[in-house]
């Protein structure tokens, strides 16, 4: 069955009890056990599963896994607490390589709390994959890639990165939030799991946060997720997966509108004179161009610019905007812009006078001439 079917549909059948055509919330934190002791209906306590993760886990792994059907899901409260649990299904001592440039606050979790926890991280930068084979030692147990990245639109090669995990004995992981399974499939090009943020496209409308690790195969480091997942408990209420589960059965139509509007206003602003540079894969002289479109079906809904004038140029940039919100976070129908380096802290690489946009459903020509009041 084509991924657009699985996920108008929310891979999900009628209630059987009532015909009920959208699935029900189950709020119940207990489910009842059998007269023997068992529990042959397979819920047991809301911490550990519940109906509506369960559907949207299903779901989530047959749109990342594909047809297989081995792939396997686990979701979490947030982006940040899924990644947090594949960090910690590793061990002290390990060696990780991330991207240089990535979604800061994985990079704060890893600085900050796995690095006196025992892990270590090498920051790369990965759109030269030498770097990566130079970076590899002995005790690397993860690539960890994040691309597009977040916020200056790096493009790394999946497929590459997970044949120098494949050599060194380590696993791939992709955090494709930015892609979605409608624009890259990371498990397809080798990548061992994938990591989301379905705060962002796959929930959709900027009113649900939540994560999910999608592993290729139920292996034993997945196992130790699932185990982190029930243990901790970092995981989603019920009407948080309903409302993710919801907004994934308009993904596969949300992705090319904001793919279509990002592309228009990239180009927009490649030929303005207020703007000294502007980072889209989807541009031909963007250094990525290549690998993205080899790898991605379409080049995404987000863009960063830098404006000509330095910081307070941007500042005022983001300032004059009256349309687009100033608002950190991305991939829902409105429009977003933020001045990253301010957010991100003082040890951010970001450019202070780079701005990042998250192209919303608004029609373009509406959000070029915002912009366009904006700039000049
Ligand atoms: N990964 C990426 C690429 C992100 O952009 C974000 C958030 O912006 C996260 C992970 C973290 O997700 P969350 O905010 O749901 O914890």
């Amino acid at each position: 069955m084509n991924p657009e079917t699985i996920a108008a549909q929310a891979a999900h059948q009628p209630d059987p009890a009532t015909g009920a055509v959208a699935p029900p919330i189950y709020l119940s934190t207990t489910f009842e056990r059998d007269p023997d002791g068992d529990y042959s209906r397979g819920f047991v306590y809301s911490r550990s599963d519940n109906p509506n993760r369960h559907s949207l886990e299903n779901l989530l792994a047959l749109l990342e896994g594909g047809d297989s059907g081995e792939a396997v899901a686990a979701a979490f409260a947030s982006g940040s607490a899924a990644a947090g649990a594949v960090f910690q299904a590793l061990a002290p001592g390990d060696h990780i390589i991330a991207p240089d440039d990535c979604y800061h606050g994985i990079a704060h979790l890893l600085r900050q709390v796995f690095a006196p926890w025992g892990l270590r991280t090498s920051f790369v930068d990965m759109t030269d994959a030498d770097n990566v084979r130079h970076a590899v030692q002995p005790n690397t147990r993860m690539i960890w890639v994040e691309t597009p990245s977040n916020p200056q639109l790096k493009i790394t090669d999946i497929a590459k990165m997970a044949s120098i995990a494949q050599s060194a004995g380590a696993l791939c992981v992709c955090d494709n939030t930015w892609g979605t399974p409608v624009l890259q499939r990371p498990l397809a090009l080798g990548a061992d799991m994938v990591v989301h943020s379905t705060t962002k496209y796959l929930g959709g409308h900027e009113d649900v946060t939540g994560g999910a690790v999608v592993s290729a195969a139920d292996t034993d480091l997945f196992q130790r997720i699932r185990l982190i997942q029930n243990l901790h408990g970092a995981v989603p209420s019920p009407f948080d997966c309903w409302l993710t589960l919801r907004g994934i059965r308009t993904l596969h139509v949300r992705m090319p509108a904001h793919c279509a509007n990002a592309g228009r206003i990239a180009r927009f602003l490649h030929d303005h004179p207020n703007v000294a540079a502007v980072h889209y894969p989807g541009l031909p002289d963007h250094p990525g161009h290549a690998v993205a479109a080899g790898q991605m079906a379409d080049f995404g809904g987000m863009l960063s610019f830098q404006v000509a004038g330095g910081k307070d140029a941007a500042m005022r940039v983001a300032a004059n905007v009256r349309l687009f919100v100033r608002a950190t976070s991305l991939g829902g129908t409105q429009s977003l812009i933020e001045h990253r380096a301010s957010i991100e802290g003082p040890d951010s690489a970001t450019p202070d006078d780079l701005l990042r946009v998250s192209v919303g459903l608004e029609h373009p020509d509406d959000l070029i001439a915002d912009l366009a009041h904006a700039l000049d």
